[in-house]
């Protein structure tokens, strides 16, 4: 009828992801207006309980909105599952990732879940870094699941997308028709990148993960290394839960170098293989230095977020380490 209220292409996206996640989707033009319309949905005055280490663009649009009078924001630590249902008490909302990016914090997702639903608290999981591949937040009880497709569903660094996933119909249509209204639409030749890039993610991530498990435990080895942050690490705080509830322990991980900002920015700008870009879940290896970017004074100023790629293992290792050596 008119491309702002739907087309085939997205249909078949949104087909794929739903059944992906177990559910029913809805694309958005970007993970953040995917974001933007879930919060949309809460009453004026209402209460959000975040991760304090949450996706930056997500800490920002909460608390913009605390700044302003529309929401009630309690930031929580999503590793601390008792601190975190009790902060939902009387709430409207618990938003959560695990991983949090970039802190790799682990939520145990369903005694927190359930911990929310005690009190009537509805649970949004933001699923980009685990993808549906390794981890079903709606079979955890999750009322909805989040996405910024831009990352490696897609995979490519190619687009900018996103998408709510849920269970319930009548959800998923008042999603659909914000979507239409407000004119968060997502360019058919995006949507049609994402299915292509989605036919590949198993692969993808399967290489991924094993690299980053390798380079994980190498880079915790390096004396320029203060900090590893992955949860398939064995000495990582969530090591155990997220061998539990997820399939394998992703793409992404951080790592705090030695010598602060200037040693990391320092490493940023001598790898050569791996791209220095603000992104992650593309087919490039990509590093950042988070708390560069304005509202992201929480994270460790020396802390480094490597996205894997595909690239070889040991041609990745060797652009890290000499980068990593010089600072040494
Ligand atoms: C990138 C990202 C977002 C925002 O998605 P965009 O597609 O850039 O709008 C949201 N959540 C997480 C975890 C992200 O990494």
């Amino acid at each position: 009828m008119y491309g702002r209220s739907g087309n085939p292409t997205w249909d078949a996206f949104e087909a794929a992801l739903g059944a992906l996640e177990g559910g029913v989707a809805v694309a958005f033009s970007s993970g953040l207006a995917a974001i933007s319309t879930v919060l949309a949905g809460l009453a004026e005055g209402a209460t959000v309980v975040v991760p304090g280490d949450a996706y930056a663009g997500t800490r920002r649009l909460v608390l913009e909105a605390g700044a302003r009078g529309r929401l009630k924001v309690r930031t929580v630590d999503v590793a601390d599952t008792d601190a975190t249902v009790a902060a939902c008490a009387g709430a409207d909302l618990l938003w959560l990732e695990s991983p949090t990016n970039p802190l790799m914090a682990i939520a145990d997702l369903e005694p927190v879940i359930a911990g929310a639903h005690e009190s009537a608290c509805p649970v949004v999981v933001d699923n980009t870094f685990a993808t549906p591949l390794l981890q079903r937040p709606l079979d955890a009880g999750a009322d909805l699941v989040v996405h910024s497709v831009t990352k490696f569903l897609a995979g490519h660094s190619d687009v900018v997308l996103g998408a709510v996933v849920t269970r319930d119909e009548e959800e998923r249509g008042r999603l659909a028709a914000h979507r239409t209204l407000h004119g968060a639409v997502p360019g058919p030749m995006e949507v049609f990148l994402a299915l292509r890039g989605l036919r590949t993610l198993a692969v993808r991530l399967e290489r991924s993960q094993a690299t980053a498990g390798l380079l994980a435990r190498r880079l915790a080895e390096h004396p320029a290394v203060e900090v590893v942050r992955y949860p398939g690490l064995t000495g990582h705080p969530g090591h155990d839960i997220a061998a539990r509830q997820m399939k394998g322990f992703g793409g992404v991980l951080a790592f705090d170098v030695v010598g602060g900002a200037v040693a990391a920015d320092a490493v940023c700008g001598a790898v050569g293989l791996i791209v220095p870009s603000t992104s992650l879940g593309g087919v490039e290896t990509q590093i950042e230095r988070r708390n560069r970017w304005e509202g992201e004074e929480s994270t460790p100023a020396s802390l480094l977020r490597l996205s894997v790629g595909l690239e070889h293992v040991e041609d990745l290792w060797s652009d890290l380490s000499q980068a990593l050596n010089r600072t040494t």
